[in-house]
């Protein structure tokens, strides 16, 4: 029996289209394809492979506005923020076309004087793999995996998000004009349920992004078939500001790192914590900030704070940490509830007189809230900012670089900011620890974690 996927519009409760979700017998049939079509694709020479991903990359540029549109109204981005993903989706695209080659070349690491060993470590796909997504920036969190994951010579299952189904279908097509063979990058389509069935078959690696507890899931699932798995979780990231910075300037700017995408990015500003030399200065600044953001119609290009995707848990989960830090004696700045629009939109809210005894401070928000915590010292901050089972980026703003790196380098977390938030770089790992995942995709390493080595022994 056929079951249909809704996709209804965050921002105005209409249902946009209804899309037909993966059965057991499909996803069985689609595994099967993919393990043979595989063998094919790895022997694939390297150049073809580059050139359909090149032409991804052109066909995306040329399709950006509808593909823009396509992800604001099943998600509530903003226009603006949607444009800005697939602006970034480029840079990310060319690090894996310029690196891919190298890594996957063999290297000599013995070659004895008379010639008669030979020591030397190539590198081959790891087969079939499971690419499990979240909805928050599917451009992004997408192509971290099957970019490289396709360049290298997988194949690849994407299960994109239900709350970002058309954008997953709109990349399939996009990766299918550009050459990819349709059984070397298949799409699932459902809802948890479906990712589950999903990995009951043996995958060669499971790559997934989404939430903690979900996350935990997937492990438990890929060790089933001892699949190599890598996990992208959620966060709690922390920013310390301290006394000696411009208030206006940094205000904005964490302003922007918590509230950008509708706080709704895995590497939103979570928590903060102001010396208390400017706490009452720097709260009235980005308070200040925080009501001149404009929240409306997503696909308005003013728009900087869209509606919120997941109907089914976040504004219940909203609304429980506001009730959480009222209860604990928090002081309510602005919002603190769903907002008056027709659609599932939160009013921005800022808390301050905030401690670690409430959820807010501890617990993923995944949203446009935010708590604002006074500190006395550096070493106060740094033992806050560490109070967290979440492990996936840090920032502290001061003019003082010597200070920053000193308490950086006692920060647990993938990555640390000076100066900056919520960034992430082609170039550098993307990684989580503790509770923010396992293993990293971008950069080099985000290319070789595709690839297993395989260690010629060679005696001639
Ligand atoms: P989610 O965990 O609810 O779902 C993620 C994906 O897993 C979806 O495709 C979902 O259908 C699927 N799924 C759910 N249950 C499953 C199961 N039992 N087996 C297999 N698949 C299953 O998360 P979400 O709401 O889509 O995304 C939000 C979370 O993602 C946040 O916690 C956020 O921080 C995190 N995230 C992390 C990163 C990162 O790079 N670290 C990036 C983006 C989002």
């Amino acid at each position: 029996m056929s079951t249909k996927l809704k996709i209804i519009n965050p921002a105005t409760d209409v249902l946009i289209a209804e899309v037909e979700t993966d059965s057991k017998d499909s996803i069985q049939n689609r595994f099967s394809r993919a393990q043979t079509a595989q063998k094919k694709w790895a022997k694939t020479p390297f150049q073809e492979r580059h050139r359909a991903i090149q032409k991804f990359r052109d066909l995306v540029i040329e399709k950006k506005e509808e593909l823009a549109k396509t992800l604001t109204l099943e998600m509530g981005k903003p226009i603006s923020q949607s444009r800005n993903e697939l602006n970034g989706l480029i840079p990310r695209i060319d690090f894996f076309l310029d690196h891919a080659e190298k890594v996957l070349s063999d290297e000599v690491v013995l070659k004895d004087s008379a010639q008669t060993l030979e020591e030397r470590i190539s590198h081959e796909p790891l087969g079939v793999i499971a690419n499990i997504s979240a909805w928050n920036y599917p451009y992004f969190v997408g192509s971290n995996v099957f970019i490289p994951a396709l360049l290298t010579g997988n194949a690849v299952i994407y299960k994109p998000s239900e709350f970002s189904t058309l954008t997953g279908l709109a990349i399939t097509d996009l990766l299918h004009k550009a050459g990819i063979p349709t059984d070397v990058f298949q799409t699932v389509v459902g809802t948890g349920n479906v990712g589950s069935d999903l990995l009951t078959h043996p995958f060669n690696g499971v790559f997934f992004t989404g939430s903690y507890p979900t996350g935990k899931k997937i492990a438990e699932a890929a060790a089933k078939h001892l699949a190599k798995v890598q996990l992208e979780l959620g966060g709690k990231d922390p920013v310390y500001v301290c006394e000696d910075i411009d208030i206006a300037n940094i205000a904005a700017g964490v302003a922007d790192g918590a509230f950008y995408n509708t706080g709704q990015s895995c590497c939103s500003v979570e928590r903060i914590y102001v010396h208390e030399k400017i706490y009452d200065k720097f709260v009235e600044a980005f308070l200040e900030n925080v009501k001149g953001f404009t929240q409306g119609d997503p696909l308005d290009d003013k728009t900087y704070i869209g509606a919120l995707a997941r109907r089914d848990l976040h504004s219940k989960a909203l609304d429980a940490q506001v009730a959480d830090a009222l209860k604990k004696g928090a002081k309510l700045l602005c919002g603190g509830k769903p907002s008056s629009r027709k659609g599932h939109f939160y009013e921005p809210t800022v808390f301050i007189n905030v401690n670690h005894t409430m959820d807010l401070m501890r617990e993923e928000t995944f949203g446009p809230l935010i708590g604002i915590q006074k500190v006395s010292s550096d070493e106060e901050a740094t033992k806050l900012m560490n109070d967290t089972a979440y492990g996936l980026t840090s920032s502290i703003y001061t003019k003082d670089k010597t200070r920053a790196l000193k308490m950086l380098e006692q920060i647990n977390s993938g990555s640390v900011y000076w100066n900056c938030c919520d960034r992430v770089s082609p170039r550098l790992p993307w990684s989580g620890r503790g509770h923010s995942g396992l293993g990293s995709t971008l950069s080099v390493v985000g290319i070789e974690t595709f690839l297993q080595p395989k260690a010629w022994h060679l005696r001639g």
